[in-house]
């Protein structure tokens, strides 16, 4: 374990990266995302402040951005094609190395908690749809009705994808990734996927390398976008190793896994990170990355747009 001698932590989440059109996005909606973006960072930070584990930390935000309608994971989740909930999830605890990851699962109403008693678990590391479900039925962990994921605003945009057959949308993810008092980070990524997406399309969060990854030899990271070119960059370990072996910092790490063959791998890409002496990274190349931070006592930070 590395030493954390300050007690120093921190923590930083993401509600997703995307490229929007003045005024794709209400007033409201916006108020309400910073709202949701203020409550999981609090429940996050409350953990670490306590002394408790950035395992826990990232559990805990990434649970309550899941339980709020205005972000794609769990409840909000995006619908397939066929009008279905499909929810992806990780979680990976940089001490030891051990992590959890779900793909396609309906019912369950927090898959991060699913992903979460996976790691616990510790083998299998990765159960996927049917297999994760009956998991999650001998865990005992709350179920909900398909209703209970479906909103509003999912429902207008599967509509408006099916009735004028248009191209999937890319929708935002959720993520959080901590340092604890102990010296210890993790990493949590949690998505319904993408709005029309095909049935049994899984994109970055639930891969272990693809859309998280953590490791006390130098940082964690979390990815939101175009779950396709963060996929083939493996950009969560990307920034891990660009920290570990070039010793960049994780600011530099996260920029330079987002222009990682740039040509090839082109799409909307947001990384947020942080490295085990608390300096954190909430980098994009899209206009929009809900986000928001906050280190040891100072002031926490909620930000959406590019320009904040
Ligand atoms: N990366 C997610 C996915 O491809 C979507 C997102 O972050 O907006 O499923």
């Amino acid at each position: 374990m590395p030493a954390n001698p300050m007690n120093k932590y921190a923590i930083v989440i993401h509600g997703g990266a995307v490229t929007m059109k003045p005024g794709q996005l209400t007033p409201e909606e916006e108020a309400h995302q910073r709202e949701g973006l203020s409550q999981a960072l609090q429940a996050g930070w409350e953990v670490l402040h306590d002394g408790g584990t950035a395992l826990d930390a990232v559990e805990a935000a990434v649970t309550s951005l899941e339980n709020n309608e205005h972000f794609n994971a769990g409840r909000g989740s995006s619908l397939t094609e066929q009008g279905e909930v499909e929810m992806d999830a990780s979680i990976m605890d940089g001490s030891n190395l051990k992590a959890g990851a779900i793909n396609s699962v309906k019912y369950v109403k927090n898959p991060i908690r699913l992903a979460r008693a996976v790691l616990d678990q510790g083998s299998p590391v990765y159960l996927a749809s049917e297999g994760a479900l009956e998991f999650a039925l001998q865990q005992g962990l709350a179920l909900e009705a398909p209703d209970y994921f479906k909103t509003e605003k999912t429902r207008k945009q599967w509509l408006e994808i099916i009735q004028q057959q248009a191209e999937p949308q890319q929708q935002d993810t959720v993520g959080a990734v901590a340092l604890d008092q102990h010296g210890n980070v993790a990493v949590a990524t949690s998505t319904g996927g993408i709005e029309g997406q095909v049935k049994g399309r899984i994109g970055d969060s639930p891969v272990l390398g693809g859309g998280s990854y953590a490791s006390n030899d130098a940082c964690a990271a979390s990815c939101t976008g175009d779950g396709e070119v963060i996929l083939r960059g493996a950009l969560a370990h990307e920034v891990y190793a660009l920290v570990k072996y070039k010793g960049l910092s994780v600011v530099d790490a996260c920029r330079a896994a987002i222009t990682l063959r740039d040509e090839e791998l082109q799409g909307d890409k947001g990384i947020i990170a942080v490295d085990t002496q608390g300096n954190v990274a909430l980098e994009f190349n899209s206009n929009v990355m809900r986000r928001a931070y906050r280190i040891g006592e100072e002031e926490p930070v909620v930000a959406i747009w590019r320009d904040e």
